[in-house]
């Protein structure tokens, strides 16, 4: 016996003389090809069948995903400290189907922002006025929004913690509720004026938050005098002589994206198609999906 399995197209002889495939005899690399090529054959048809087959499944596989519909974004809406007209408002996010939302009313709104809570929520939204909170709600705000939440404030929010300076950096303005001083030079408290039909002018419309939107009236309630800061990016401007020129804005903070809009008093604004594409727009960036 010389050899069992021999080299050249599978030949397998238990000697010279004859071979174990083709059983031919004398068995030579020659007479056993045809019956090798046979062999050869099968196998081969059978992994281009396999592979095309995953290649199949896989394509199948993505078209699923793309047909899933993308997971809702979630948002903690906070109110509390400033009368509204609840049911419109809340109107606004439950029937945008983008959206799951956890309405929570201070003082109940805090417990929201602790760790173990956090998985629950992407954005926060803040529609509330308040001037103080524990020191530990106050780091765990922070912890949130370092953590990337996204955050969306909405028109009289802009007035809270008067006397929690790191407020004014989170979100980038700030209205006066009193005549203050801002780096020594003395500031006059700000004010607003109800029930204004002005003018909007969109300064930035290749931004995610004013894309589509082009520039609009608004029957809503105005602010002057209120503090931006200058290392905010302006969305929306104003020659309205009641109001502060700049009214809606973005930034950064600690790596969360930041969008304050000045507009949403009553049901005038929150039926207004502009204002609650804006409302959309700027609940999507914040959260990362723009
Ligand atoms: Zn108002």
């Amino acid at each position: 016996m010389k050899d069992l399995f021999t080299t050249g197209f599978f030949h397998f002889s238990v000697s010279k003389y004859f071979c174990l495939i083709c059983l031919n005899f004398p068995a030579t690399k020659y007479s056993c090809q045809f019956f090798a090529a046979v062999f050869m054959l099968v196998p081969m048809k059978a992994l281009s069948f396999l592979v095309a087959l995953l290649l199949f499944s896989a394509n199948e596989v993505l078209k699923a995903a793309d047909a899933v519909p993308a997971a809702k974004i979630r948002v903690l809406l906070i109110t509390g400290g400033h009368g509204f007209e609840k049911q419109q408002f809340f109107q606004l996010f439950r029937t945008n189907t983008e959206l799951s939302v956890i309405e929570k009313e201070h003082p109940n709104a805090d417990a929201m922002f602790k760790s173990d809570r956090a998985g629950e929520y992407d954005v926060i939204a803040l529609y509330d006025m308040r001037q103080d909170s524990s020191e530990q709600a106050k780091a765990d705000f922070i912890a949130r929004l370092k953590e990337g939440k996204g955050l969306v404030v909405l028109h009289h929010a802009l007035c809270s913690f008067q006397k929690w300076p790191e407020y004014i950096k989170i979100i980038g303005g700030q209205y006066h509720l009193d005549k203050t001083v801002v780096s020594g030079v003395e500031k006059p408290a700000s004010s607003y004026k109800h029930g204004m039909h002005w003018k909007i002018q969109v300064a930035d419309t290749n931004h995610p938050v004013t894309r589509g939107i082009k520039d609009f009236e608004i029957d809503d309630e105005t602010y002057k005098d209120f503090e931006v800061l200058s290392d905010s990016h302006p969305l929306l401007t104003t020659d309205e002589p009641t109001s502060t020129k700049t009214i809606a804005w973005t930034r950064s903070y600690e790596g969360a994206r930041v969008v304050y809009i000045q507009l949403g008093h009553d049901h005038t604004a929150y039926d207004n198609p502009n204002y609650q594409q804006l409302l959309r727009q700027a609940i999507r960036w914040a959260a990362k999906r723009d």
